[in-house]
């Protein structure tokens, strides 16, 4: 992984670090006046509540096109989510529509948006829910003459709650094998701890969440850190020296697998503290190691391949 981006539901942050920064749309969009950013960042559409909450985008990709045009001023935009469809079945609930209607309508607006602002670094978002669907809507992208071996960035939408599965982690490892930079959206410890060498960047505000159970930092007087800058560049930096700990057993591995791991799977722990804090020496999984279309694990799912037409041009 490249680039780990810390979300926020701040704006000024884009001031007030240069630790790359995840920033969505409805926060800056309020603000009169535009921060200048220290650091590299992207743009969230904030698609997951704006679709759970009101069941469609509210706004037309002319509409977000000019935002994001005004946004360029913040300067170091790295790029900027399309107004994509996630398939969760919470979202598929307040849609009312289909996966195959959220991927296609993910697909017309990254379009549109290309087509109204070509000059803007619009990414390309893959979603789908059986992982079988995840190619098709590559396939989608291919017929509508999207190269995604050629984007710099390939976003990977709904897998906030099934990271670090390994259906999920198959999936991202064989995009990954095709050539694609990925970047995974909304990602936590325990999963960026399964998928990272499969992603080029991926975003997280799991920080948030944690310092909302954590004892503040001592000296802090507000009432949690969940909104709190320097809780968030120690979560990040313990983050990263995490990943530098060696992979998952085998046997953790399996025991997630055979655990139908979710929501409620078993979390790895991750040491707080830097890196001082080392996991007992384990083994890389052997399916890390070779092509991720033979995993050999018993009960895998077996992986449809991409076709070979895509890795023209
Ligand atoms: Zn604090």
């Amino acid at each position: 992984m490249e680039i780990f981006y810390l979300g926020t539901h701040q704006p000024n942050w884009l001031e007030e670090t240069a630790e790359p920064l995840f920033v969505a749309r409805q926060r800056l969009a309020e603000r009169k006046t535009l921060p200048r950013a220290l650091g590299p960042w992207a743009l969230d559409s904030g698609g997951f509540n704006e679709l759970r909450l009101h069941g469609r985008w509210r706004i037309t990709a002319a509409q977000y096109a000019r935002e994001v045009r005004r946004f360029m001023e913040i300067g170091n935009m790295n790029w900027a989510a399309p107004l994509d469809w996630m398939c969760e079945p919470l979202i598929l609930k307040a849609t009312g529509l289909t996966v195959a209607e959220h991927q296609w309508r993910t697909l017309r607006n990254f379009l549109e948006l290309r087509e109204i602002a070509p000059e803007l670094p619009w990414i390309p978002v893959l979603q789908g829910w059986g992982m079988g669907d995840y190619y098709e809507h590559a396939n989608e992208y291919e017929r509508a003459g999207v190269n995604l071996l050629a984007e710099p960035i390939v976003g990977v939408g709904t897998v906030c709650r099934r990271q670090g599965t390994l259906s999920v982690s198959a999936v991202l490892g064989s995009f990954h094998d095709e050539g694609m930079r990925l970047h995974g959206f909304g990602y936590k410890r325990t999963g960026l701890k399964f998928d990272q060498r499969f992603l080029v960047s991926a975003d997280s505000l799991a920080w948030s969440k944690s310092a909302f159970y954590a004892p503040r930092i001592p000296g802090h007087t507000h009432k949690s850190c969940s909104n709190c800058i320097e809780y968030a560049e120690e979560w990040r930096a313990e983050t990263l020296d995490a990943l530098d700990l060696p992979g998952p057993t085998m046997r953790e591995v399996r025991e997630r697998f055979e655990r139908k791991p979710g929501p409620k799977g078993p979390a790895l722990q991750v040491p707080r503290g830097r890196a001082s804090a080392r996991l007992a020496p384990a083994h890389v999984p052997p399916w890390r190691e070779g092509p991720l279309g033979q995993l050999s694990l018993p009960g895998l799912p077996s992986l449809p391949s991409l076709p070979k037409a895509r890795r023209r041009v």
